[in-house]
């Protein structure tokens, strides 16, 4: 690790290992667990018998979280600072990478439904980083004597096509649909960053807000899901939080500092191995690709200091492009199953992850 590491800490891209408990199904089969998590040495180690014989392999992270570990102390220990840069004024990214069904919606939502049933300003357990990061930027802005504004929004990524998932709910079934064909053009802002024309800003006043927008986003990704037949495992979604703080200068002028912190929910990392070149779903398959392998190599670049960095060549890295390397911090959690039957998923995930630092 040495050096590499400096080189790492120098570029702020974090990268977490969580791995997620046994889900019933696998209890009940009893299938045998391959990963084995050493938080305190931020370890992940994953064995497997072929011909007999057992092989093990051993993957270093900056953080690891076993099956055991809670969304909270997920979010105190990794998710923590990097809000702070965010009210600082500055822009980061959180990803969520793994197979469908590993535990990233999990990880970055939650369960939204159980979570509103929660007693006022207290977080359910089950609340994923969304909720907590809306949370603490509200707790401390509310603890400072300053103007503020807090400002989201929340699109999907499919096909590399942009979809509003906080557009109004009023639309008609086939005013949505039309809409859904319809996706929102992504234009340069002639300032070298990027904006979504026509994407809704839904202004924030309080923490408790979130979980009815995000449930608001959740079910339109559903319905969209439905109407066109396609899967949500094939998405990108990203929620972004804009902060802006007025403060005064001790010479009395005065100052804003804006900062942006983006949670994206990455499609399916299944989707980028398997290619799927066949019939009608080749086209598809190759957009998923693009974002998801245009992102490793982004983050390679950074990583890598390389002097050209691709974020032109996919919609999620041109999204992100404000976001993603110079003064900001990057966080990867890379999610895998315990379970023997996700083996070889897990391995590649965990060598995605494992390049990225
Ligand atoms: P993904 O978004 O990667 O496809 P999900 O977040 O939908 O996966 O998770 C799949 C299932 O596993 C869900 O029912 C979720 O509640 C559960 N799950 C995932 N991670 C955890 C965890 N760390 N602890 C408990 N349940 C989890
Ligand atoms: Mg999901």
């Amino acid at each position: 690790m040495g050096s590499r590491h400096e080189k790492d800490k120098a570029v702020n891209v974090q990268v977490l290992l969580r791995c997620r408990p046994f889900n019933d199904d696998e209890l009940r089969s009893n299938a045998p667990h391959v990963v084995t998590c050493n938080e305190y040495q931020r370890e992940v180690a994953v064995t497997q018998s072929i011909a007999g014989k057992q092989i093990g392999r051993i993957f270093t992270f900056d953080k690891v979280f076993g099956p055991s570990a809670k969304q909270k102390d997920l979010y105190d220990q990794a998710v923590v600072p990097i809000v702070n840069e965010v009210l600082e004024g500055f822009n980061c990214t959180i990803f969520a990478y793994g197979q469908t069904g590993t535990g990233k919606t999990y990880t970055m939502e939650g369960e939204c439904r159980r979570a509103k049933s929660g007693p006022k300003n207290q977080l359910p357990a089950d609340a994923g980083v969304i909720p907590r990061a809306v949370k603490q930027i509200f707790d401390t802005l509310e603890s400072q004597n300053a103007e503020y504004s807090v400002k989201v929004t929340f699109l999907e990524l499919y096909n590399e096509e942009i979809t509003d998932l906080l557009a109004p709910e009023e639309l008609s079934k086939t005013a949505m649909e039309d809409r859904q064909k319809k996706p929102l053009p992504l234009m340069e802002d002639g300032k070298g960053g990027v904006l979504v024309r026509g994407l809704e800003e839904e202004i924030v006043a309080s923490a408790d807000e979130i979980f009815s927008l995000l449930e608001r986003g959740s079910a339109k990704r559903r319905t969209a899901e439905t109407l066109l037949n396609k899967q949500s495992s094939r998405s990108h979604s990203l929620f972004s939080i804009t902060i802006h703080i007025k403060e005064a200068t001790p010479e009395g002028e005065e100052l804003i500092k804006c900062g942006k912190l983006n949670l994206v929910d990455l499609a399916g990392s299944e989707n980028i191995c398997r290619s799927g070149a066949r019939e009608g779903r080749a086209r598809e398959a190759g957009e998923i690709n693009k974002s998801l392998l245009t992102l490793g190599r982004v983050i390679t670049a950074l990583v890598e200091h390389l002097g050209h960095v691709p974020y032109r060549d996919s919609k999620l890295t041109r999204l992100l492009r404000d976001s993603l390397g110079g003064r900001t911090k990057t966080c990867i959690i890379a999610t895998v199953s315990p379970s023997v039957h996700c083996l070889e998923e897990t391995l590649s995930t965990l060598d995605y992850a494992h390049r990225a630092k």
